[in-house]
Parts: structure tokens; sequence; C-alpha cells
């Protein structure tokens, strides 16, 4: 098979025993560092033969618990622990990591509106395409963290696509249970082709874990209506926590506008019946941000 092109290198084996704990060497050419590279951290755990499995956190550089849980994970999994393979990215676009924002600050790209990336664009279409091309055909199945990061909150939930088969859709599921998350949430891609998720799903990628299946409440998001947004640029006064069950015509806030100091505060209404999933964390709102996000049981 031709090796895929690509201008990242690295001294991981992916196919040896043992641990590796090292970096992805992103050439990187800057007035600071001439020869300079970007080095992305990568841990890989093997151990005979068996399923490999993808770990990511640090695709969105805000959202630091991924980036926590797979540091533990990195200095505590040994090879004895599995059988196969277990590929770790902690920080997978690392200069968004280091700067603690959702996008890069070299290039100002969302990695998770990149994919399947390009091997000659800028540094997180570099990233993309190697994960597409070089770690995607090694691996069984993915899991990859996010969190709520600088703008949002949510609840504890696994997060799937809506699969292309029902059969794929249950095994999905039956993979996310082994997570142990009060929540599994379905949504579909909206028309967005450009994740790693919609990668991933279009490729068929998922494994079945044998795991014991705790209690999980399988939701899903049915339409634009479950997506709540600012109407206004205001302080925006949540009516609702997290998990809240909420009606359709609710008061979900109120808009406060302390730059008009006669003006009443304005409400906004849920549009849907549901559980708040994921809500808005900053108080301060512009028109167009998304406040709450309103999911319900899944139908079949
Ligand atoms: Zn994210």
């Amino acid at each position: 098979m031709q090796e895929p092109k690509t201008y990242i290198n690295t001294d991981i084996d992916y196919e040896r025993d043992g641990k590796q704990v090292s970096y992805l060497r992103l050439p990187y050419s800057r007035n600071t560092s001439a020869w300079g590279i970007i080095p992305i951290p990568i841990a890989v755990v093997r151990n005979g033969v068996g399923p490999t499995v993808l770990l990511t956190a640090g695709n969105h550089g805000d959202e630091y618990e991924g980036q926590i849980t797979l540091n533990n994970l990195i200095r505590t999994l040994e090879p004895g622990h599995i059988q196969g393979r277990v590929i770790i990215l902690p920080a997978l676009n690392f200069p968004a990591a280091m700067a603690g924002r959702r996008v890069s600050p070299l290039d100002g790209l969302n990695l998770n509106r990149v994919f399947p990336g390009d091997p000659d664009g800028t540094p997180t279409r570099q990233i993309a395409d190697y994960v597409t091309n070089v770690i995607l055909p090694m691996i069984d199945g993915f899991l990859d963290l996010h969190s709520g990061g600088y703008s949002m909150d949510f609840i504890h939930t696994a997060i799937l696509y809506r699969q292309n088969t029902p059969a794929l859709m249950q095994r999905a599921i039956e993979a996310a249970r082994a997570w142990g998350f009060p929540f599994c949430l379905v949504l579909d891609d909206l028309g967005e082709r450009r994740t790693i998720d919609a990668l991933c799903r279009d490729r068929g990628l998922l494994k079945r874990l044998h795991q014991p299946a705790p209690i999980m409440r399988v939701t899903e998001i049915v339409g634009p209506e479950s997506y709540l947004f600012a109407t206004s640029s205001a302080i925006f006064e949540p009516n609702f926590h997290l998990g809240s069950e909420v009606s359709k015509g609710e008061i979900a806030g109120w808009f406060h506008y302390i730059d008009e100091i006669t003006r009443d505060p304005s409400p906004l209404r849920f549009a849907t019946n549901g559980i708040v999933a994921g809500c808005r964390a900053p108080g301060r709102v512009a028109a167009g941000d998304l406040v709450a996000v309103v999911v319900c049981d899944m139908r079949s």
C-alpha cells in the first residue's frame, strides 16, 4: 500500500508492543522558530493482537476535561491492562489546547470543521489529514472527548451521530452504554460533513464493546426547535438548570439590558418539550448565541 502523503513525522512505531509516549512532529516554520515544529503529544500502548482503539481530546482546545482524563490515562495505562492497541492523542489540536481556545491561534481554524483535512494545508488541516489518512485506517473503535468549553456546559452524556442503518445505530447505543453516562444523545449532523464523527460514521467505524450495561436514558435532537438561540444582545438569566424537564412555551430565561436602565427584561421561551442537555456558560450573550439545547427521549 502506498504511504499517505504527510509532512507530519514521529518516532512512534505503531506496530511495536509496549508503551511509547512521544510526539507527532508537524513542521511549522515561523518568525520565532525558523526550523520549528508543533509537537503534538501521542501515546501508543500495545499488547499483541487485538482491536485498536483511538482516544482523542483537545480537538477543541478550550475543552479541558478530556485533556485531563487522557493525560491521566497515559500515565496509568500499561500494556498488561489491554489486549490489542490503544492510541491516545490528548491534545489533538495542540496549538489550540496550549492557547486554551476552541480554534487554533495559528490559522483560526476549528479542527472539527476541516475533516478530512489537507496534507498541504495550514497546521489544523494537516492534523485532520493525518488523523484521516494515517490513524483512522488502523483503528476499530474511536472515542473523541468533548465538553462545553468556554461557551457551553453539558449534562454528562455520550453523543452519537445518527447512524446509516438501524443495526449500526443499535451497536452505537450499546457502545455508548459501556461508558456509564446517565444520558446518551443522538443527533443528526444537520448537513455538517466536516466533523471527525461524520467521517467515521460514513466509514462504518464502530465496534461492539463488551461491558455491563448501566441505566442510560437514550435521547435525541429531532429538529431545529431543539436549539434555543438568543434573540437579543444582553445578559441572559436562565430559568432552568442542566437536566431540567421543560415544556414548549415555558420561559427559558430573561434578557437583561444593563445599558438601557429603564427597559424591562424580555423573556425567551422554549420551542419544544424535553430535557435541557446543554446550555451557555457565560452570562453575556449576543443574538444568535446558543443558550440551550433541549433533547427528548428517542422515539424508536
Ligand atoms: Zn468540542
